[in-house]
């Protein structure tokens, strides 16, 4: 058993001192109040860690190496779709594993308990399924173990190249299955998940409208249990128009006509939507699922947080294409480029809650919601997913409650304020650092070796 007494925590109730949480040996809250025993660990301030809720981890490797310019200067995105072609004629599933292992590391050092993988890359180069065809998700659960993270597994549905039905070619074979072949893996996925640790879950992922046929969406949705459903949706200007070409409406306008979108969905990205698309996503329960540091990267737009949250919707923070892991950071860039658009300041605040902690608050329950995950808050019964901060720094050192949420986000510090992590109770990350960091870069250095990214 252990017991962290932490100077303040963050509880369902508000912000608590000297508290002492207790977790049981199976990784969940036991209790919270005071103990006869002695603390296994102190900490200065303690928050539930925030699930992750939406990664690409094989493309933590492609990160800087995507910055330059092509032949034409209106294709933006020409040096990171060659890179991204470029990898995928290469990596194996021994090398997947190393660059997980090693993005679910720097997930736990930056104070997140947990990672919803929206996992695509399943077969061999040219799409040739392994012999076992979830591999690559064997893969992903074994890397989770390895860093302790706490995982949802989201195999992700990728049938088409666009909305027209082409073909997938090139690289992107290795996504590919009709939906027949993706049930099949899924159910290994599932087997795989259920040999990994008992926290851990499986949801499902039709990839986009782009990528995904009306027919094979319902197909997939009918047979894949009740676990979340995880969808990039709106993300680009041309993905909203060619949406409207083929199916006559917008991506979100379509999907909220068509599927009794709910709870159990979130939604990833969500950048191009309309003042009514956004009130009405808001509506209806799911999450959107936002990577404002990928979105800025990438040149995706802004996400309506105002209306949004204005409306009671639910959202949560990912780190998408991995280029930087840093929760602190997500919900920073999320509140500035609400700022930044509408000249504005706490733009995200509300009369009782100062901005920082709406942006966490919104990301410690988007997260577990979209995760399916019993976690999000410190309170009996829950996975004791947690982070514990320093307060012996230059950002903290005299902060209270609210004002330290804030200080941690927007004074700088973030990341290494973060002592401790526990994620379903292993305690993964001590003094600031993953008990098995040595390792882990030592293999990421290796694979980094062998892969050519000259582009
Ligand atoms: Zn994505």
């Amino acid at each position: 058993m252990q017991i962290i007494h932490a100077k303040q925590a963050l509880t369902p109730t508000g912000w608590q001192s000297d508290v002492e949480v207790t977790l049981d040996a199976g990784g969940r809250i036991a209790g919270l109040g005071p103990q006869l025993r002695a603390p296994t660990s102190r900490v200065a301030l303690l928050l539930p860690a925030p699930l992750n809720l939406h990664s690409h981890a094989f493309q933590r490797a492609m990160a800087g190496l995507t910055e330059a310019r092509g032949p034409d200067p209106k294709d933006s995105f020409w040096s990171w779709r060659r890179l991204m072609y470029k990898f995928l004629d290469q990596l194996s599933p021994d090398q997947v594993e190393a660059i997980a292992a090693l993005v679910f590391m720097e997930m736990l050092e930056a104070g997140y308990g947990a990672v919803a993988e929206f996992h695509y890359l399943h077969h061999d180069v040219g799409g040739v399924p392994y012999r076992n065809l979830a591999e690559m998700s064997e893969r992903i659960v074994s890397a989770a173990l390895t860093s302790g993270i706490g995982l949802t597994l989201l195999p992700v549905h990728y049938q088409f190249g666009g909305c027209d039905l082409r073909p997938l070619n090139g690289g992107q074979q290795r996504f590919g299955n009709d939906p027949d072949r993706f049930m099949r893996l899924h159910t290994d996925a599932v087997g795989a998940v259920a040999l990994g640790a008992g926290d851990y879950a499986t949801g499902v992922a039709p990839h986009s409208l782009r990528a995904v046929n009306p027919e094979g969406l319902a197909d997939i949705l009918g047979q894949a249990g009740s676990g979340p459903v995880h969808m990039h949706l709106a993300e680009q200007v041309a993905e909203v128009d060619e949406v409207f070409s083929h199916l006559g409406a917008r991506p979100t306008e379509w999907l909220l006509d068509n599927y009794a979108v709910d709870d159990r969905w979130c939604l990833i990205h969500c950048t191009q939507m309309t003042e009514a698309e956004t009130a009405a996503l808001a509506k209806t329960g799911a999450v959107a699922g936002l990577c404002p540091l990928t979105e800025s990267n990438l040149g995706d737009g802004i996400f309506n947080g105002t209306t949004y949250m204005g409306q009671g919707g639910a959202l949560g923070v990912g780190s998408d294409s991995n280029v930087h892991i840093s929760l602190f950071e997500e919900l920073k860039t999320l509140e500035y480029s609400q700022r930044l658009r509408d000249l504005s300041r706490a733009a995200l605040a509300t009369k009782d809650r100062s901005t920082g902690r709406v942006l966490f608050d919104a990301a410690a329950k988007g997260g577990a919601q979209a995760g399916g995950r019993d976690s999000g808050r410190i309170e009996v019964g829950l996975w004791a997913d947690l982070v514990g901060l320093d307060d012996d720094n230059q950002w903290l050192c005299n902060r209270q409650g609210d004002a330290a949420l804030d200080s941690l986000i927007f004074g700088g510090g973030g990341k290494s304020c973060v002592r401790d992590v526990w994620s379903a109770g292993r305690h993964v990350v001590k003094e600031g650092r993953h008990s098995r960091r040595d390792a882990i870069v030592s293999n990421f250095k290796t694979v980094m070796r062998q892969l050519e990214t000259n582009i």
